[in-house]
């Protein structure tokens, strides 16, 4: 999954970059309300984590001009003082959710799992296919019960494909969900990670999951022999 961080505090937005990396996922900061409007129209954020008080326009104005354009990516803003009209003007505007500074790390954690969950394909903490699940809180990847070990990166790819089961993703779609901006688009980066997520998920097990849909991009679902590649 991939976030959009608008925080005009360097040292504040660098922790929560860091600590979301290395809970798996993609993340790009801007300090600035233009900014975060100009990245949420380029990008297809999963989720944006929007202070309040920013240079140029302020978190209030960039939520209530996406929610205008009909941008409807889930939205946690952070306000810094304890402000009910505050987070009433927000929760009014279209926010989802939202958080009072100073807060906890593992707050700001639960808070996006929740607003991830109210996707279809989640159950309680845990994204399955059929033998195959995903622990998001502790992150364990298990297949007829086998653990298996994932790099990050593989984790964040196998998470975007959980949350998209029976759905093709085309490469684009897959970059712009599990890698950031740094991201180097003329690599076969996506082929590559996919390649090492079927030898460690698909190729120990006779049932196949990950599939090539040719000319598209991938597909994870449960199919028969026909659909295989
Ligand atoms: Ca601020």
């Amino acid at each position: 999954m991939r976030l959009l961080l608008v925080e005009d505090e360097g040292k504040v937005a660098s922790h929560i970059k860091r600590g979301l990396e290395q809970e798996g996922y993609a993340v790009d900061v801007v300090d600035d309300g233009e900014e975060a409007l100009g990245m949420a129209s380029v990008y297809q954020y999963d989720l944006i984590i929007l202070d309040i008080m920013l240079p140029k326009k302020n978190g209030t104005q960039v939520l209530k001009e996406l929610r205008d354009k009909r941008h409807y990516t889930p939205v946690i803003f952070l306000t810094a003082k304890n402000s009910t009209e505050e987070k009433i003007l927000g929760l009014d505007l279209g926010a989802d959710d939202y958080l009072t500074k100073p807060f906890e790390f593992e707050e700001l954690c639960a808070r996006i799992r929740a607003i991830l969950r109210r996707h279809e394909s989640v159950r309680d903490t845990k994204l399955t296919l059929s033998d195959l699940e995903l622990n998001l809180v502790t992150h364990e990847v298990k297949r007829a019960g086998q653990k298996i070990d994932l790099t990050p990166k593989e984790y964040t790819l196998l998470e975007y494909l959980l949350y998209n089961q029976g759905k093709v993703l085309t490469r684009t779609m897959i970059v712009e969900h599990v890698w950031d901006q740094d991201f180097d688009s003329f690599t076969n980066v996506v082929d590559v990670y996919i390649n090492h997520l079927r030898v460690k998920i698909d190729q120990p097990f006779e049932k196949k999951l990950l599939h090539t849909a040719r000319g598209y991009g991938y597909v994870l679902r449960e199919g028969d022999a026909a659909d295989k590649d």
